[in-house]
Order: structure tokens, then sequence, then C-alpha cells
């Protein structure tokens, strides 16, 4: 793989992080966002240059236009152009459908829909001048199957999958291609709560997934040239 400029977003924990480290270590300039967990990016970088990989990390809310225009800009700065952008970044939330307020409603959208509508109209741009660019969306099973009390996430979710697909169709001609990966369930924090035992029952592959199956995946998905529009999900063949 030639080496690309990659910005992926929500990268100080778990499935971000890893595809941080996969990309780095293929020796590609990569840009970690992380908003709350600024240790743990701390962390990343410097577990990185101890192999001799130099990251650059940049904390910014991905939920609030402004804050993504400054990392943009950072990242344009430094190196020129955006690459890939992977727009991982995300929040779960368990709440009964009667339970779901318009503040958790809105939370839900603004974190894990507007942030990849937001990260992806200020890269483009710069795509664009390119003539190339590849957009990786990180969704989620539920965004295919629904999830019981998890209507708003999954919203979110399948929103984005839309999004892909629309923005293939726009941008193919000029080729930039966007993809989702839309993960099963992927040992990480955000399932921490999750009941394993009961899901793995419903999982041909009787496990949970590892953050380096999502990330194997978001580097083929750089290297290839001829996939676009499509949602590739990586679930042990819980939904088929
Ligand atoms: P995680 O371990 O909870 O990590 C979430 C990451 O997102 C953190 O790095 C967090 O950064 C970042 N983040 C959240 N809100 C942000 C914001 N507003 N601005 C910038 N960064 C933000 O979750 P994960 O399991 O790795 O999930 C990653 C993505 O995969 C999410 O989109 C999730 O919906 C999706 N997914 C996960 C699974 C799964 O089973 N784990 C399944 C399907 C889909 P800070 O801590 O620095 O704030």
């Amino acid at each position: 793989m030639h080496k690309k400029v990659i910005l992926i977003t929500g990268a100080s924990r778990g499935i971000g992080r890893e595809i941080a480290k996969t990309l780095a270590k293929e020796g590609n300039r990569v840009i970690a966002n992380y908003n709350q967990s600024e240790e743990k990016a701390i962390q990343l970088q410097n577990e990185l240059k101890e192999f001799g990989y130099e990251i650059d990390i940049f904390k910014c809310d991905v939920s609030k236009r402004e804050e993504v225009k400054k990392m943009i800009d950072f990242v344009i700065k430094k190196y020129g152009k955006i690459d890939v952008l992977v727009n991982n970044a995300g929040i779960d939330q368990v709440k009964l459908f009667t339970d779901i307020s318009d503040d958790d409603w809105n939370n839900i959208i603004q974190n894990n829909l507007y942030s990849v509508f937001c990260c992806t109209q200020e890269t483009i741009k710069y795509m664009l001048s390119e003539k190339s660019g590849c957009v990786i969306n990180i969704s989620s099973i539920f965004g295919r199957i629904g999830g019981a009390c998890e209507v708003h996430y999954s919203v979110s979710k399948a929103g984005i999958d839309g999004m892909t697909k629309a923005l293939a169709k726009e941008f193919g001609l000029s080729n930039i291609r966007i993809n989702s990966i839309a993960p099963g369930i992927i040992d990480t924090d955000m399932n921490q709560n999750v009941n394993y035992e009961e899901m793995k029952a419903e999982i041909p592959l009787g496990k949970m997934g590892k953050t380096m199956d999502i990330a194997k995946c978001v580097k083929w998905l750089i290297e290839d040239e001829y996939t676009t529009g499509q949602v590739i999900e990586i679930n042990g063949g819980w939904n088929m």
C-alpha cells in the first residue's frame, strides 16, 4: 500500500484505535481523532512511537461543525490532502423506545449521523480537488436488522448506510469511493454491559468479533479500487 494521509475519527479506544494502529504500521500518515480520552490517545501515540511509527492525535468533538473544520484545517495545512477518511466515532444508548427523550434522540443522531455528514462534507472537497478519495463509514448490524431498545442508535446507523450509497452515486465519477462496514458484536468498551453468553447463541461462528476483524477490512477497502456504495457486514454470520 502506498503511503496515504488517513484521518480516523474516534481512534482513542476500541475499533478506531485498532484501525489507527494497523494503518500506521503500514507506514501511512495517520491522524487519530479523539474527544474525551486524551490520555488514551497520547498512550496510543507513544506506543506507536516506540515501534518507530509517528502519528498525529487531534482532539475534536465530531458532532460540532466548528471543531471538525479546525481538525480538517490542521490536516490540510500539515499534509496538503486527505486520502482516506474513516468515520468511526460513535456512541450507544440502551433505552426502551417509550423512554427515549428528544435530548436522547438528538444526542445519538448528532454524534453518530450528523458527525458523518459533517466530517465527510468538510473532507470531500479536498478529495474532489485530488480527483481521488476513499471514505469508510463504520455503521452497525443494528442499522440492518434493528436493535430492540436501541431505536435511535439503529436509525443513526441505517442513516449512515443510506448516506454511503447516495454519496457513492454522487461521487463515483470523481473517483471517490464510499463504503460502510457494519460490524456485529465486537469486543470493546461499548459492549461492557452486553449479555455476551445470550448473544453468542445467535452468532453462527459462536464468538464475538475482535477489533482486528474490522481493521483488516478497512485496510482492504483502502487498497481496493472497484468497490463502492457497499455495506460490508462483519458479524460472524449473525445476519444472513
Ligand atoms: P468505543 O470503544 O466506545 O469507542 C468509541 C470511540 O468513539 C472512542 O474513541 C470515542 O472517543 C469516540 N467518540 C465518541 N463520540 C465522539 C465524538 N463526538 N467526537 C469524537 N470522538 C468520539 O466504541 P467501539 O466499539 O470502538 O465503536 C466504534 C464504532 O463502531 C462506533 O461507531 C460504533 O457504533 C460502531 N460499532 C461498534 C460495535 C461493537 O460491537 N463494538 C458494533 C457495531 C458498530 P473518546 O473516548 O476520546 O471521547
